[in-house]
């Protein structure tokens, strides 16, 4: 590995999360101009993989931004002005991307619940028998909350809907647990590559159907930047409109084929023991898990800071030993602490952390 100016800190917060020295190093090849044939067979390469770990024949674009701009993207070219978009929320992150609609001037209906509960597919069912949308949007997990909502039971309730198009933020859940995007018959599914895809920030992935395309159709103001229309003429090409970031395509390219060595059910299996590890955990260290039973994320646990202990002084003991978690997300501060155990974090990363955390609940507990 080339040298680092920081000293190391190993990240256990739900995004950016921790990047091998491998991926870090993947980026320093050389530079290619991404008008050339070298960058085609790039971008053909990451699409490919992309493809298959989306489970989707339908292209996955490229984008340069963070998952939110493929927030503003679907919001943007699935809602006809004079219809309405339906938001299910359930913390921050879903709660923005409502605003994010809003701020693209669409009409927006929610179904919003208290932060911790899911979102339960009868309130979806009773929303749709009222009501008609271009689309329905939600988060499968919640980062803020820890919460892994029930999008394959969404799905088969969108089934009898064709005309309302399904977008689903898979942000801080694809590449940690599957993400079925054609057999749940999502139309746009998103993620970014700093939470379970384990690279660092700077681009983001779109898993786009025909029916989006042709809905865009209807819009006139798409924008440019993130225009589904323009983002698949140049898809056709291999190539992406604007600048791609390279050296992250071939951090990429390098961490897909990692994940597929590992074995995409393996991956995941992996993040299912490290997440019922920390349940494990919470429950020895008598704390109590902030997400509703039954719905608790495999790639985030949000722990109720039950024992009121301080956060703030948890996280400077933590780092003396080289590891962070996250406070709880916005309102949550102090009220709750989070553990990302996703990515390339492994089983034993988390056992040095829970002994580093038992040790300090020993001294200040
Ligand atoms: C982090 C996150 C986002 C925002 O993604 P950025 O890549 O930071 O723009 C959106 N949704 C969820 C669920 C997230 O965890």
């Amino acid at each position: 590995m080339s040298p680092k100016k920081q000293e190391h800190v190993r990240l256990f917060i739900p995004g950016p999360v921790e990047v091998r020295p491998e991926i870090l190093d993947a980026q320093s090849e050389w530079m290619v101009g991404h008008r050339s044939p070298e960058f085609a067979a790039l971008y053909a390469s990451v699409q490919g993989k992309l493809k298959q770990t989306f489970y989707t024949q339908n292209p996955v674009y490229i984008y340069t931004s963070s998952g939110s701009g493929v927030w503003e993207s679907a919001s943007r070219c699935t809602v006809r002005d004079g219809k309405k978009i339906l938001h299910l929320t359930c913390g921050a992150f879903s709660e923005r991307w409502a605003e994010v609609s809003r701020l693209n001037g669409k009409q927006v209906d929610l179904i919003a619940v208290e932060w911790g509960q899911a979102i339960k597919p009868e309130q979806l069912a009773e929303a749709l028998q009222h009501d008609e949308y271009d689309a329905v949007a939600c988060a499968m997990n919640e980062t803020s909350t820890g919460v892994r909502n029930p999008v394959e039971a969404y799905a088969e309730i969108l089934a009898d809907y064709p005309d309302t198009l399904y977008l689903v933020d898979a942000v801080s859940i694809y590449a940690g647990a599957k993400v079925d995007v054609d057999a749940w018959g999502i139309d746009v599914c998103l993620t970014s590559t700093q939470k379970a895809f384990a690279l660092p920030p700077g681009m983001a992935f779109g898993a786009t159907s025909p029916a989006v395309l042709e809905r865009a159709k209807e819009i006139p103001n798409r924008g440019y930047y993130f225009d589904v229309l323009t983002l698949q003429k140049y898809h056709e090409r291999d190539n992406t409109p604007a600048t791609p970031p390279v050296a992250l395509m071939y951090a990429a390219d390098r961490q897909l084929d990692d994940m597929l060595a590992e074995g995409l059910d393996a991956r995941f299996a992996r993040h299912e023991k490290m997440a019922e590890m920390t349940r494990v955990w919470v429950q020895q260290a008598e704390f109590e898990m902030f997400s509703e039973d039954g719905y608790h994320s495999p790639t985030v646990s949000n722990v109720a800071n039950t024992r009121e202990i301080d956060i703030s002084a948890l996280n400077a003991f933590l780092r003396e030993r080289g590891m962070v978690v996250s406070n709880g997300y916005g309102k949550l501060k102090g009220k709750a602490f989070r553990i990302a155990h996703m990515g390339d974090t492994q089983p034993e990363h988390l056992e040095a952390l829970f002994a580093a955390m038992d040790e300090f609940l020993a001294k200040e507990g």
